[in-house]
């Protein structure tokens, strides 16, 4: 399929990177690509990002058909734009497709056009250091229909937006609220998916948990509130005496990539990493006994967020002293390393714009 482009007459100031934070400033082009039963996917087409009209009626506004990536492009110190396993964002995209009865994109073409898109907008990539391109693409139900069925149009969309270092000042551990009351996602749900209303879910248990003074949830599984899943809108991991250990992917925990990446960077040196189910019981027994080590979330935005308290029905526990855990830095220096190509891309993970 043939991309057509359409530049804009305007193109936007760039922002300080100071001034970036994180998801305010959008670049000046915008992929867009239309979806009809009868004719597929078509009429891919790069145009000035701007406001699009719907009517009030589009189904994704009634019943939620939506899911959405998050990527990002880093801008080398030789001033090339890369990007990190851009093609399995695109597979997932296609998984969360599969849960919520969208229609799947080709993950190659949709590979060529952001490549496409990030080359006539490759001025935004910022070059400060720790500061890139976040890229979003996402898919609505955009069929005016009131009535609940799988609808027969969507948009496929990518908008991307620079974005400021997520540590200004180095590595910062969090404070975390083990929610037993709400739940994120269920086995046989959504949870897999990276799907927008599992992030409405999520609201709630989020503004309570800051209300008492914490920047995250730790979530447990929706059944017995007893494994723990996710923190946050990121994949977990603790360091248990000599192992490393990350919830398994039952079917209500998002496969982040980070943590795929993390999984098998950890492999590679020769660590004890297991894929299994873990109580939050059996991480405070560890604690107790002096074994666990440090814990930490994953996640594209942040990459590693070290997790230096836990509070689990009212107790308290510090980790790694409240400071970042030497793992922890390790695999995030690794992982921006890789990043930003300071250091070897020994699993083929980057992708050059041209
Ligand atoms: C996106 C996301 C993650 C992290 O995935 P990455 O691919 O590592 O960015 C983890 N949990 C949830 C719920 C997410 O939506």
């Amino acid at each position: 399929m043939e991309i057509k482009v359409e530049l804009t007459k305007n193109p936007k100031e760039k922002v300080p990177a100071d001034n970036l934070g994180f998801g305010n400033v959008f670049s000046d082009h915008m992929f867009i690509m239309d979806y009809k039963t009868d004719k597929g996917w078509h009429n891919a087409r790069i145009v000035p990002y701007s406001s699009i009209s719907y009517e009030p009626a589009i189904m994704v506004f009634h019943y939620g058909q939506a899911i959405f990536e998050g990527l990002k492009a880093y801008r080398t110190e030789k001033g090339e734009v890369v990007l990190f396993r851009p093609e399995e964002n695109f597979k997932r995209l296609n998984a969360s497709c599969d849960a919520l009865c969208i229609p799947r994109i080709d993950e190659d073409f949709a590979l060529k056009a952001l490549l496409k898109l990030l080359s006539i907008d490759k001025s935004w990539v910022p070059d400060a250091p720790g500061t890139s391109l976040y890229i979003r693409p996402f898919i609505i139900a955009t069929e005016p229909h009131i009535g609940v069925h799988p609808a027969g149009s969507y948009h496929f969309i990518i908008i991307t937006g620079p974005v400021g270092a997520y540590y200004k000042e180095g590595l910062n551990p969090v404070k975390i609220y083990v929610e037993t009351k709400y739940v994120r996602a269920v086995v046989g749900g959504l949870g897999e998916a990276k799907a927008s209303a599992n992030y409405a879910a999520s609201l709630r248990a989020q503004m309570e948990a800051e209300k008492k003074g914490y920047t995250q949830v730790l979530w447990l599984d929706g059944i017995e509130r007893k494994y723990v899943e996710e923190v946050g809108t990121m994949n977990v991991f603790f360091v248990i005496g000599d192992e490393i250990v990350t919830p398994m992917l039952t079917g209500s925990i998002l496969p982040g990539i980070t943590r795929k990446s993390c999984i098998e960077l950890l492999r590679s040196w020769g660590l004890k990493i297991i894929e299994r189910k873990i109580s939050i019981e059996e991480i405070y027994q560890a604690h107790e006994k002096g074994l666990l080590k440090e814990a930490f979330g994953t996640g594209t935005a942040a990459v590693i967020s070290p997790i230096g308290e836990l509070c689990w029905n009212d107790k308290k526990i510090i980790l790694s002293d409240g400071k970042i855990g030497e793992l922890s830095q390790k695999l995030y220096d690794e992982l921006t390393g890789i990043q930003y190509t300071r250091k070897p891309d020994l699993f083929n993970w980057i992708v050059k714009v041209e």
